[in-house]
């Protein structure tokens, strides 16, 4: 299991890849239902203008997702890609959060366990409630980015509300 210090990685440009199968990511294959999936991720060091250290993540592959209507398998093309700005501590990444919106933190880690990141932005990349377009015929969904979690919290808002 690659664990590697963040900061570091960052600040050294470093890379790093690799191929993991979903059965391996125990939140994962929960929602993905077959387990012998594969993922291959790609992760990247690097430092922005103003000298913050970066990790860019990259996660692409095929999962089946059960649709929530008629509860069948549906092809879901993962394509997810974030850039994470570290931070020395969770009061500087959220005033950093608050001064921008677009901004994705997260606190240095001398310790950062890489599969568990990539497992947590898959999770985030997964449609919040998977639907065939038309249930019975088969379709590919796909996502290029990860769905805004603001967007996220307003439709759970909106489903509260009904
Ligand atoms: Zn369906």
């Amino acid at each position: 299991m690659p664990v590697i210090d963040s900061a570091e990685f960052a600040v050294s440009r470093a890379q790093l890849s690799g191929r993991i199968a979903v059965s391996e990511l125990p939140r994962l294959a929960e929602v993905v239902l077959d387990g012998t999936t594969e993922l291959d991720w790609e992760l990247q060091g690097g430092v922005d203008k103003l000298e913050r250290p970066w990790l860019y993540l990259s996660v692409n592959g095929k999962v089946q997702l059960a649709c929530q209507r008629c509860l069948q398998a549906m092809d879901f093309k993962l394509d997810c890609e974030t850039v994470l700005t570290l931070f020395a501590d969770e009061a500087t990444l959220d005033e950093a959060e608050q001064a921008d919106d677009d901004l994705e933190g997260l606190v240095i880690d001398p310790a950062l366990d890489v599969l568990a990141l990539v497992e947590e932005e898959v999770l985030l990349a997964l449609p919040f409630a998977p639907r065939h377009d038309r249930c019975g015929e088969s379709d590919v969904v796909v996502v290029s980015d990860k769905p805004n979690p603001f967007a996220v919290l307003a439709q759970l808002k909106t489903r509260k509300a009904e």
